[in-house]
């Protein structure tokens, strides 16, 4: 398998389907291909050859789209870059990943000129805006008209398909080696769980395209024959919008964009019955916002994936008929047919259902391992297991749950506290909008559940009254012991809350590790 293949079957099966959106603009499969075909000429022309990695920094588009497909189709690898990443942070995965060659559209344009003054290695930037060409960069459009277009490499297998790297929740993102087979096998692996992406339906893409979930669920959009209608930014109003507008049928969404929109104004205003396929995902989702979310779109059937970008990305899938049983809406589905999945002790050995542990899983869609960092890969990969970092349990009908980041847990007088679950209890309380729960020192007892909350306009709870609150539907030794309020939480680009910037305050004055 490779991954091009299936832009051949559009062009034998239905040349002219539109196959990108992009506000006014739409092409065609066959413009696409035709598009392709030129950009992986023009990068060939450029010196990438098999094996180069080739970056791109920039928001979701239709040259998005074709650069996804024209790196494979020259046989080059992919490394999309996090575009929230400061310019050192985007200099320093450049500098690891050896890339040559970068593209780069309009909102990149100014971090393109940097990078290319910073990194001694990049060789070229291709400009993929709208606007005028920066000095010093080539222009995408004209590189396109003016190459010869290239035969495709049609190489994929267990070859190297791209660099991608983790969302850098827990610490420094890796660069996660992925083969065209991993993330084609977990395409069609995930899609063959039931039905989750509509045939020939039109995908809105608003979630990023340079992290493997946007990449994933674009792939299963692409073999299912959509039509993939690119939302460069998120707002509510905006996808609420596009919804409505561009009579989207599937979309991806995470909890923080679904939160945004229930809240906002316009979501009951807007048509949304015509969206047929959630997905969801990336971060745990609260049992009161699906339901709100539920409820806001009433034609849709939900699935939910767990995995992560090692796992190319997906490892269980909660399927639409599992979301009619309230019980299973906590958790995160079963194995996808292309995973092992259990759960283990510290000492690697399963545990008995109900057992919580670490969620471990095996397959021929895991990483090939982190980009130059074998001593992680080697501890990732222990035994033959990828070791997720996520404690969770399954139940007797092998269904998972996931509890929390094993770095996120609380030890509190030798307890264990996941701070998902508090905050699944505070979440149910009217004056809480947001919120994180994090383990702060504390002298008596180790560490301390610390609520951090972002209150609804003119609400300001104290301590007590949530502790109160938590404690008739939580342990008390759950409940948060300390609280502040805030006016909004450190969030990273894939949505997820960034409890380490949190902790940072707490744990530098206290003199101790940060972890
Ligand atoms: P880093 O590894 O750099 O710290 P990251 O783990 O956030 O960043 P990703 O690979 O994007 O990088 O995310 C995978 C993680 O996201 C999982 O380990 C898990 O903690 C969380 N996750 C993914 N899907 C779900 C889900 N459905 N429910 C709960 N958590 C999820
Ligand atoms: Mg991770």
């Amino acid at each position: 398998m490779y991954l091009t293949q299936y832009l051949h079957t559009a062009m034998r099966q239905d040349p002219e389907r539109p196959f990108t959106v992009l506000g006014q603009r739409v092409r065609t499969v066959a413009e696409s291909a035709d598009r392709v075909r030129r950009l992986a000429g023009a990068l060939r022309e450029l010196g990438a050859t098999t094996g180069d990695r080739v970056a791109m920094i920039g928001l979701n588009s239709d040259r998005y789209v074709e650069y996804l497909l024209a790196v494979p189709w020259a046989d080059a690898v992919l490394v999309p870059l996090n575009n929230r990443w400061s310019v050192a942070e985007m200099a320093f995965a450049i500098d690891e990943a050896e890339i040559r060659l970068l593209l780069v559209d309009d909102a990149f344009a100014e971090a393109g000129s940097q990078l290319r003054r910073r990194c001694p290695g990049l060789e070229a930037v291709v400009f993929c805006g709208d606007g005028e060409c920066p000095e010093g960069m080539l222009d995408y459009e004209r590189l396109i008209a003016g190459s010869e277009p290239a035969e495709d490499a049609q190489r994929g297998g267990g070859e190297l398909l791209g660099v991608f790297y983790t969302g850098g929740t827990t610490g420094t993102p890796k660069g996660v080696m992925l083969s065209h087979d991993s993330v084609l096998m977990n395409a069609i692996g995930s899609l063959a769980t039931g039905d989750l992406v509509s045939t020939s339906g039109r995908m809105l893409h608003v979630a990023p395209m340079f992290h493997l979930a946007g990449i994933f669920v674009w792939l299963t959009g692409t073999i299912r024959g959509a039509t993939h209608v690119l939302l460069p930014r998120f707002t509510p109003e905006g996808v609420l919008e596009a919804l409505e507008e561009e009579a989207i049928t599937d979309v991806l969404l995470v909890p923080t964009m679904m939160r945004m929109m229930v809240d906002h104004p316009d979501s009951g205003a807007r048509d949304l019955s015509r969206v047929r396929h959630i997905l969801y995902g990336t971060s745990p989702i609260a049992e009161s916002l699906l339901s709100r979310v539920r409820a806001l779109f009433a034609n849709a059937k939900f699935a939910q994936a767990y995995g992560m970008t090692e796992l190319a990305p997906v490892a269980t899938v909660l399927r639409p008929a599992d979301h009619d049983h309230p019980e299973l809406r906590r958790s995160a589905g079963r194995a996808a047919p292309h995973a092992e999945v259990r759960v283990v002790d510290e000492e690697d050995r399963e545990v008995p259902c109900g057992t919580m542990g670490e969620i471990v899983v095996r397959g021929d869609h895991m990483m090939l391992g982190y980009w130059k960092r074998e001593h992680d890969t080697a501890a990732a990969l222990r035994g033959g297991w990828m070791h997720t970092g996520d404690a969770g349990y399954m139940d007797e009908r092998g269904y998972f749950y996931v509890v929390d980041r094993l770095k996120d847990m609380i030890v509190s007088g030798g307890e264990n506290v996941y701070s998902a679950e508090v905050e699944n209890a505070l979440l149910k309380h009217s004056s809480v909008a947001a919120c994180a729960v994090i383990g702060v020192p504390d002298d008596r007892w180790g560490e301390r559940v610390h609520a951090v909350v972002v209150p609804h306009p003119g609400h300001e709870p104290g301590t007590e009254e949530l502790r109160a609150f938590c404690a008739e539907r939580i342990a008390a030794y759950k409940s948060p012991r300390s609280s502040e309020l805030v006016d909004e939480l450190p969030i990273a680009a894939t949505g997820k809350i960034l409890k380490r910037e949190l902790r940072k305050a707490h744990w530098a004055s206290d003199g101790r590790q940060v972890h």
